[in-house]
């Protein structure tokens, strides 16, 4: 496309400033509305996985985000007790601690640092109605402004509401069967530099994983047929998961205690976004607005990395945005797809198990997985885990240098 338009990103968490950077790059104009009134650097530890280690390495930032990884040094499964049941370190199958750990709300800042001089952003802004004129996207903001642009790019995240206004009946919510809760709670010296998970009857699965110098972040996930959830309200969540916290060990007692003064509460559906086409006309999804995988994989933060890449890279080599749409997803969907398909219902009743009969099988599981012989085995070396990196997703290598009409 044409070097010098003018195109418009919503959202400015990852995959919305990832885009930005690139674009940039190739010489377009950007303008990223964020609808929070500053940037939102909140959230717990993502894991810049296989492809998306390529990305931020292309984009210069690994340097940058290793001094602010929260050097997990692995996941130990515990007991309800508090006994160690198996440990896989980083780098031992199985595990959940990647090459690079941040916390999503600084991996937010150091893209949007690396952004912010060269794109213009508008905080407290979000778009109440837009048209695809054919010639452009005539985009209404919500102080009344009107603008027009050559694409919009919605990088909303899972619950986006200007892909609502264009893409309605392209997209589909698949419900996993469990709810998920995250949130901080004050670091204890004991807390170390490891990531603890443990498996409680009723089918409650709970991990600490290490935050900052004061904070441990809390993921729990526990087993829900229904999809709503019964009142609106923060205390009717809080609620919910005291219910699914209540009797499971030292450390479901650990987060109960704490509850009262956390600040980050977040509780909603284990879902992901299905959507069977990302664009139409002029507009365009990337990141989670797209297809999130749920934060339970880990994934989403590297899938919306490689996603904004290549959407950029194709607006910036294709003729048309038609053409770079097109070749977008084509090149992405079979990708996240694996990604995505990774998790089932079936799964996720498995990961958590809820008799007692269940959970020691899980653990069995989980020492057999963790011995020795069997990481001696499958672990790949460090150059075979490199190599598979390098595989995960063959990045098209673009030089933004074509224009498109
Ligand atoms: C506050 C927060 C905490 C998170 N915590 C975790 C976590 O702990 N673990 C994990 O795996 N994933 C977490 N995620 C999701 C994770 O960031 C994504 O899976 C992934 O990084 C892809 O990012 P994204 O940019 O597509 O979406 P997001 O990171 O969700 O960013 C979307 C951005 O769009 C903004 N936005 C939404 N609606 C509008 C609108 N109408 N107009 C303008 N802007 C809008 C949002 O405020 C947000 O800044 C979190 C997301 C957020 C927003």
């Amino acid at each position: 496309m044409k070097v010098g338009k003018k195109i418009l990103i919503c959202g400015a968490g990852i995959a919305g400033p990832a885009c930005a950077y690139w674009l940039h790059k190739y010489g377009y104009a950007v303008v990223v509305v964020e609808r929070a009134q500053t940037l939102r650097d909140g959230g717990q530890n993502v894991d810049i996985k296989g492809a998306g280690q390529q990305v931020i390495k292309m984009m210069g930032l690994v340097d940058e985000i290793e001094s602010k990884d929260t050097l997990e040094q692995g996941q130990k499964y515990l007991d309800a007790a508090g006994n160690l049941i198996a440990t896989f370190p980083k780098g031992a199958i199985g595990t959940l601690t990647s090459d690079f750990e941040i916390l999503r709300g600084d991996f937010a800042r150091v893209l949007f640092e690396a952004t912010n001089a060269d794109c213009e952003y508008r905080f407290g802004r979000f778009v109440t109605d837009l048209e695809d004129t054919g010639a452009c996207m005539s985009v209404t903001f919500d102080d009344g402004s009107v603008e027009d642009f050559e694409l919009v790019i919605c990088a909303e995240g899972t619950n986006s509401a200007t892909r609502a206004r264009i893409l309605a009946q392209e997209i589909r919510f698949r419900y996993l069967g469990a709810s998920m809760s995250f949130f901080k709670i004050p670091r204890r010296p004991e807390d170390g530099n490891w990531a603890y998970s443990v498996n409680g009857v009723g089918g409650t699965f709970i991990t600490l994983r290490p935050g900052n110098e004061t904070e441990t972040t809390v993921l729990t996930t526990f087993l829900r047929k229904k999809l709503d959830i019964e009142g609106d309200n923060v205390a009717a969540r809080r609620r919910l998961l005291l219910q699914a916290l209540k009797g499971r060990g030292t450390i479901a007692d650990r987060i109960t205690a704490q509850l009262d003064t956390v600040y980050d509460f977040y509780f909603g559906p284990m879902s992901q976004v299905k959507a069977s086409t990302w664009s139409k006309g002029r507009f365009v999804l990337v990141g989670d607005a797209a297809h999130s995988p749920t934060p339970f994989t880990g994934t989403g933060t590297a899938l919306g990395l490689v996603g904004a890449y290549v959407l950029a890279g194709e607006i910036g080599r294709c003729e048309t945005h038609t053409e770079a749409f097109g070749a977008y997803e084509k090149l992405v969907r079979p990708y996240i797809e694996v990604s995505q398909n990774q998790l089932s219902p079936r799964l996720i009743r498995i990961l958590h198990a809820k008799t007692w009969f269940g959970i020691s099988l899980t653990r069995l599981t989980q020492r057999t997985f963790a011995s020795t012989v069997v990481q001696k085995l499958f672990r790949p070396s460090p150059a075979k885990r490199e190599k598979q990196v390098a595989e995960d997703f063959v990045f098209p290598s673009y030089d933004g240098g074509r224009t498109m009409r």
